[in-house]
């Protein structure tokens, strides 16, 4: 038989093909079971008028038998339709399969039953009813083609038995028993073709489904994808990675959203500010850093109600927005305050103790602005107000510091130019020894000029030239004009150093020392009478490696340093001994208060620095008896407007033609 060699006998059983493609062929079997019981009922009526043409009744018993077995056949096809359990179940499925074949089988056992009955009919009826099994085996071929096994075995009962009955000894029987014989392989070659194009037409259907099911999951797989995708990128556009609150993006999205489209309602936003944190930062690292951050985020937002919106703005700053309330002032101070409490308790971060402050600027919604923008930037300016007055304080907002930022914003520019037009100028204040009262040194302090303002104070062109780092071209200017002035100094007895203020900024400059070198050299100023200030916040800097190793080569040329405002910043006794300095300047706050605690810093300030071998100097000296107690805990030596204020050009004193003149105290007033 030349069948497909893929019909192998697997294929001949459905439980040999794959699962789905099984279940698809018994559908497509019972699917045709109605028409083919319909035909066969139709037949089995023409068959009973053929048989009993000779008068007998037999017939339609036959007849009745064959519709009996066609209704049984029907209803069994419908319970088939409703078996759900059909899907997938192996069992279920052979025992459906079966039914089938015990019903087509019955079925083909009734339609040759007459062959066995018919010899003695006249031979014109035997071909006819021979011809209607040709023509049911014919149909078989394509009615039970979804099932190999069962249809060979009906188109073989069909055509084989009753051939071979009807004609074995009929006349030229042998004939019709070959053509028969050869009508049955014929039918058999074309039943199992198409059994092969259907079970592939199901293969194909079924891998197109699977195909398409796949295109659809991989389609709406990756639909959800780029959609989760998209939400995570838009959720980390705007959120902060480290705290997981809304960032500057995502606070503005909000406020657009919520603020700009609620003209009715009223609001409030505060600018938080951390105070100390740029210190902790540099001092203990990034990692540490981020740590307190997370916590001090965590603070707050225990400490906001439920209805706040808490962002971090950048750095350490955050912003709250509070949705209108009744007392909306009182209400947003008293959160504020809180917060700045919650902030203020101490971080413990493995058994170092962190303390940081908090300071808060408040705007209101619709009173001083009316757009996010402009609501933010007024709580900003607000607190830039508090961070100028001291810090840790809550500030609401008023239109005058729109023009103290308009004032900063004009003097960083003015003083931008005036230090590379040269406008500085640099005066001179007398640092003198506790026990003689003659002159050590000079503190030289930068002051400015403005063309329209008038003078203005160094704390605040100071601060301004920090924040932008002009304060690096502008210490440079000084030191330049300072070492210029103090060449000059010398007299036959007395050489007085020239001590000038220097900002971390300019330390941590690369090539710091050499240009240090650089101006001594061109100002013919020697080494040993510079002495440089440096602040506490020294400590705190991340590059305090670049730093010492700058000051010890400047200490190992003979320059001297110093650290500024002691007790005021963040003190570390252990870098205090690691860095090369030779003195400590007590800030004058400690000064002005020596009936209180003043006195106490000064004691053990005093105690640390004969430990460490450095020299200390007071401050702020304003009265004689300041002096004299200092005198006596054992302050080696004095600044301030008892002995003199600073002075414009101390070159113009000495040309003055009086040579005591640096050691005289009493010629200093005040200026500063
Ligand atoms: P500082 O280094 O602590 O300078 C001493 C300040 O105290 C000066 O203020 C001085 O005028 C003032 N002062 C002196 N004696 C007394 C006194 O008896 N009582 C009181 N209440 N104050 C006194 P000034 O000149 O306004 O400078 C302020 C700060 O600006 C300086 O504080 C210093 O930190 C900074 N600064 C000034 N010039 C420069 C500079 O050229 N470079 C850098 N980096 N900073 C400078
Ligand atoms: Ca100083
Ligand atoms: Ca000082």
């Amino acid at each position: 038989m030349a069948t497909n060699p893929s019909l192998g006998s697997d294929a001949s059983s459905v439980t040999g093909l794959p699962d789905a493609v099984a279940n698809q062929l018994l559908h497509f079997a019972y699917a045709n079971l109605t028409p083919m019981l319909g035909m066969s009922a139709l037949a089995g009526l023409g068959g009973a008028l053929i048989l009993s043409q000779d008068g007998a009744t037999w017939p339609w018993l036959w007849y009745a038998a064959m519709l009996a077995l066609t209704s049984l056949r029907f209803l069994g096809g419908r319970r088939f339709q409703r078996d759900i359990t059909v899907e997938g179940d192996r069992n279920s499925r052979r025992r459906w399969r079966r039914q089938y074949a015990l019903g087509l089988y019955a079925s083909a056992s009734l339609w040759i039953a007459p062959a066995f009955l018919v010899a003695h009919l006249p031979s014109t009826i035997e071909y006819t009813y021979t011809i209607m099994l040709s023509a049911l085996a014919a149909g078989g071929t394509g009615i039970v083609a979804a099932l190999l096994r069962e249809g060979r075995v009906y188109i073989g009962m069909m055509l084989g038995p009753p051939t071979l009955l009807l004609f074995w000894q009929a006349d030229g029987g042998e004939v019709m028993i070959a053509l028969g014989f050869a009508f049955l392989l014929v039918m058999l070659v074309v039943h199992a073709r198409n059994h092969a194009i259907l079970r592939k037409s199901v293969e194909l259907q079924l891998q197109n489904t699977s195909l398409v099911q796949d295109l659809r999951s991989l389609n709406t797989g990756l639909e959800s994808k780029v959609a989760e995708r998209t939400q995570a990128l838009l959720d980390a556009a705007n959120h902060d990675s480290l705290t997981g609150l809304p960032n500057r993006r995502g606070l503005i999205a909000w406020m657009q959203v919520h603020l700009d489209a609620a003209r009715n309602q009223t609001g409030a936003v505060l600018f938080l500010d951390l105070d100390r944190f740029k210190q902790v930062n540099d001092a203990m690292g990034h990692d540490v850093g981020d740590r307190v951050l997370l916590i001090a985020s965590q603070r707050l937002a225990e400490q906001l109600p439920a209805n706040a919106v808490l962002t971090r703005w950048g750095g350490d700053e955050f912003v709250v927005v509070l949705e209108g309330s009744k007392n909306l002032q009182a209400t947003a101070h008293q959160i504020a305050h809180k917060l700045v409490h919650a902030i203020g308790q101490p971080f413990d971060m493995e058994g170092q103790t962190v303390s940081l402050g908090l300071s808060v600027g408040v705007s209101f919604f619709p009173t001083d602005a009316v757009d996010h923008q402009n609501l933010i930037l007024a709580a900003d300016l607000a607190v830039a107000e508090v961070k100028r007055n001291g810090r840790g304080q809550v500030f609401d907002y008023c239109d005058s510091y729109s023009a103290t930022q308009k004032r900063r914003f004009d003097l960083s520019r003015a003083l931008g130019a005036a230090v590379d037009a040269g406008e500085l100028q640099v005066h001179f204040q007398p640092v003198v020894t506790a026990s003689t009262g003659m002159v050590h040194a000079y503190e030289a302090l930068a002051r400015w000029q403005h063309p329209e303002l008038g003078p203005i104070s160094p704390d605040e062109f100071i601060r301004l030239a920090e924040e932008t780092d002009r304060i690096v071209s502008l210490g440079d200017s000084v030191l330049r004009q300072a070492c210029a002035a103090a060449a000059s100094w010398t007299t036959p007895t007395s050489a007085p150093k020239v001590a000038v203020n220097v900002s971390v900024k300019q330390l941590r400059e690369e090539g710091f020392a050499l240009r240090v070198m650089q101006i001594l050299t061109q100002t013919g100023l020697p080494a040993a009478r510079l002495e440089l200030e440096v602040t506490e916040s020294l400590f705190a800097d991340a590059h305090v490696r670049t730093t010492r190793d700058t000051m010890e080569s400047l200490c190992a040329i003979g320059v001297s340093f110093l650290i500024d405002d002691f007790g005021t910043g963040y003190s570390s006794l252990s870098r205090l001994q690691s860095l090369p300095l030779s003195a400590v300047k007590i800030d004058r706050s400690f000064t002005s208060d020596l009936g209180g605690r003043g006195a106490i810093i000064v004691e053990s300030t005093l105690m640390i620095a004969r430990r460490l071998g450095f020299s200390v100097v007071a401050e702020g000296v304003e009265t004689s008896e300041q002096a004299d107690a200092l005198r006596a805990m054992g302050v080696d030596f004095f600044q301030g407007y008892h002995f003199g204020g600073p002075l414009p050009a101390v070159a113009a004193l000495a040309t003055s033609g009086r040579t005591p003149v640096l050691s005289d105290p009493g010629i200093y007033q005040r200026t500063g």
